[in-house]
């Protein structure tokens, strides 16, 4: 896939868009921007490489990866899709909720909901969705075929907070454990901070060498 990282908004999110080299259709993974400044260099890069959106996708809802959802969908019309246990989150209880935290949440409610197997085509690439709870109860990682994108679930080095109200470091756990599932070459895109790859992690990673 052509894959290229925007670090965005007040918590420096990643947000990618992910393209097929082919017929260059993509998906816009985590538009946690919250102005229309951020957004346009984005839509400066998906112009000058010609490409088509066709979802809005994120890894999970909290604010600092939804506030741009609204931007997006204004733009070029496409759906958002979020996992089903995090969809909450983008409707009025949950926009409130970020207000609070000083974000200011451009969104709409999801298009379409997200399950565990689930596949994202994308042009002539699939993207497959992997449930893993934890950071948040509607967490996901999207696997393709050398690459996955992790949201809060893993970063280099680290991993997202599982302190938070709705979080669950049990169940954090289990998803690392699918996580390290694979195979080692895999690029890790996380939500926040440098790329790295499953295997650095599992070698180096203080929350997998101490849980797996
Ligand atoms: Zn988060
Ligand atoms: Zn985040």
């Amino acid at each position: 896939m052509i894959t290229k990282m925007f670090m965005v908004g007040k918590l420096l999110t990643n947000c990618y868009v992910a393209a097929c080299p082919k017929t260059l259709q993509a998906i816009i993974i985590d538009p946690g921007f919250d102005s229309r400044r951020e957004a346009e260099e984005i839509f400066n890069f998906i112009k000058e490489n010609s490409l088509t959106p066709r979802f809005i996708v994120n890894t999970h809802g909290h604010p600092d990866h939804i506030c741009g959802n609204g931007i997006v969908k204004e733009k070029f019309g496409i759906p958002i899709l979020i996992h089903e246990n995090d969809a909450q989150m983008l409707e009025e209880p949950g926009r409130k909720f970020a207000a609070k935290f000083g974000f200011n949440v451009i969104t709409l409610p999801a298009d379409a909901l997200l399950h565990d197997g689930n596949t994202i085509k994308v042009g002539e690439t699939t993207l497959k969705v992997m449930h893993t709870p934890g950071h948040s109860p509607g967490s996901i990682c999207l696997i393709g075929d050398k690459e996955v994108f992790t949201g809060d679930t893993l970063f280099a080095g680290s991993i997202g907070r599982v302190d938070l109200p709705q979080s669950s470091e049990s169940d954090m756990k289990h998803s690392l454990k699918k996580l390290a599932n694979l195979p080692g070459y895999f690029t890790v895109y996380p939500g926040h901070g440098p790329t790295t790859t499953i295997e650095e992690e599992k070698q180096t990673n203080p929350f997998l060498l101490n849980w797996l």
